[in-house]
C-alpha cells in the first residue's frame, strides 16, 4: 500500500460555497466569503483584526512592510526556519540575525535572544515549530524591555495554543498559512493576525494595493487614493469560499489529527533509534506534525530509503537558513545543524488511517541496526 506524506481533504461543503461564490456573480477578493472567514477568526480566536491574504509568505511580507523594516535594521528570526521567513524581511532590506535551535526541540533557544539584540534590533520573529507553543512570556518580555517588536510564523498553527491564547495573537503580528500542506487548507492561502491597534489602518491601506479603498468600500468616499505602498494581499472569494468550508470542520481536523499524533507517539514509543518529540511546557498543540529526532543522520538516510522501498514517504525539514548559499554565514547553529541532519517527519494527514500507521510501524520494525 502506498502512503503519501500529504492528502488534501475536502469536506464536501467546498464545492456548495464556491458554486455560490460562483452564482453571487462577484469573484474578487474581499467578498462575502471572504468576510465569512474573518467573522470566524474572530470568533473563535476572539480577535478584533484579521486580514485574508494569498498566502502566509504574504502575510510575512506585510508584517515586514507594516514594522517599515529598511536597510540597517536587523531581524532576529530562526536558523531552522522556512525561507519565507527570512525573505519577507530580507525583501525590505533587513539583515537576518539567526538564533540556533534548542537541543530538544526545533524551536528557537529564548535565552540566546537577549545577547543577539542591538540598537539596530526592529523585531525578532519565532516559528511555533509544529504546533509547539514557543515560551511567549519570555519573548514577549524581553521584547518589550527593549522596545522591539515580535512576529509569530505560526504557519502551523492554526488551533494551537499558549496558555490558551491562540497562538499568532500573542506577538505584535501573527501569520497563519493555509498551504495544502498545512492543517486547514484553501490550497494557498494565510491570515495576517494583527494584534496592536495602532498597525490595523495602515494594515488594510497595505492590503488594498496602497490606497483608501476600504473607506470607499464602506461607502464613505466616490473614488480612493494611493496614499502608501502596498501590494495585492487577498485572495478570490472562490478561495476564500473553500476555505470557510475548511474552518467549519477545524475542531474536528484539530481532534482527528492529535488522535493520530498520539498514536504514533505511543507505537513509536518501542523504538529505539530516535528520540519522540518533547512537547514544550504550556503548550496545546495541533497535531500538525509528528517528527522524530534520529540518533544520526546515517540512520535516517537508511530509513527512509527503506521506507521508500515500501512506497512509504516520509520526508526531513528545514536546511539551516544561515549556512545557505545565499547567506553564506560562518556562524555556527550547533542545535539547527543536528535537526537539519536528524529529524524526520511522518506523514499525518485526515485520512491517514491507524491501520496505515501500522505499516509505518512494521516497517521501522523491520530495519536492523
Ligand atoms: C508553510 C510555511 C510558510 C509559508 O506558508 P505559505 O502559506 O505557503 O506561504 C511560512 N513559514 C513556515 C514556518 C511554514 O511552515
Amino acid at each position: 500500500m502506498n502512503i503519501p506524506f500529504n492528502r488534501t481533504h475536502s469536506f464536501g461543503k467546498e464545492y456548495q460555497y464556491i458554486k455560490h461564490a460562483i452564482d453571487a456573480g462577484e469573484i474578487s477578493g474581499n467578498g462575502y466569503y471572504t468576510q465569512k472567514c474573518h467573522q470566524f477568526f474572530k470568533q473563535y480566536y476572539d480577535i478584533d483584526h484579521c486580514l485574508l491574504t494569498n498566502s502566509c509568505t504574504a502575510a510575512l511580507e506585510m508584517a515586514a512592510i507594516l514594522l517599515d523594516i529598511e536597510p540597517g535594521d536587523e531581524v532576529i528570526i530562526p536558523s531552522y526556519g522556512y525561507v519565507s521567513t527570512a525573505n519577507a524581511f530580507v525583501m525590505r532590506g533587513a539583515k537576518l540575525v539567526y538564533v540556533d535551535s534548542q537541543k530538544d526541540t526545533p524551536n528557537l533557544n529564548v535565552d540566546l535572544l537577549k545577547d543577539l539584540i542591538t540598537d539596530n534590533t526592529k523585531a525578532i520573529v519565532v516559528i511555533h515549530y509544529g504546533g509547539f507553543a514557543v515560551d511567549m512570556d519570555a519573548v514577549m518580555t524581553l521584547a518589550n524591555g527593549f522596545g522591539v517588536y515580535v512576529v509569530e510564523d505560526a504557519a502551523h498553527c492554526i488551533d494551537a495554543y499558549y496558555k490558551n491564547r491562540p497562538l499568532g495573537t500573542i506577538g505584535h503580528f501573527g501569520a497563519i498559512s493555509f498551504h495544502s500542506s498545512k492543517n486547514i487548507t484553501s490550497g494557498h492561502g494565510g491570515l495576517l493576525l494583527v494584534n496592536d491597534d495602532s498597525f490595523v489602518e495602515r494594515s488594510q491601506v497595505i492590503w488594498q494595493k496602497g490606497t483608501d479603498k476600504t473607506k470607499f468600500d464602506l461607502g464613505n468616499q466616490a473614488y480612493y487614493k494611493w496614499i502608501d505602498i502596498g501590494s495585492s494581499f487577498f485572495p478570490s472569494d472562490i478561495t476564500a469560499a473553500y476555505l470557510y468550508a475548511q474552518l467549519l470542520n477545524l475542531e474536528a481536523v484539530t481532534a482527528h489529527r492529535l488522535m493520530l499524533w498520539d498514536y504514533y507517539y505511543s507505537k513509536f514509543d518501542e523504538i529505539s533509534y530516535f528520540d519522540l518529540p518533547n512537547i514544550e511546557e504550556n503548550s496545546k498543540h495541533n497535531g500538525h506534525i509528528f517528527y522524530v529526532k534520529f540518533k544520526s543522520r546515517d540512520i535516517r538516510t537508511a530509513i527512509i530509503d527503506q521506507l521508500r522501498t515500501r512506497k512509504i514517504i516520509a520526508h526531513p525539514h528545514y536546511l539551516n537558513l544561515a549556512e545557505s548559499k545565499f547567506q553564506n554565514y560562518k556562524d555556527a547553529q550547533p542545535n539547527t545543524i543536528e535537526w537539519e541532519h536528524r529529524l524526520l517527519r511522518f506523514p499525518l494527514f485526515f485520512d491517514l488511517s491507524t491501520n496505515q500507521i501500522d505499516l509505518i510501524v512494521e516497517a521501522l520494525h523491520e530495519f536492523n541496526l
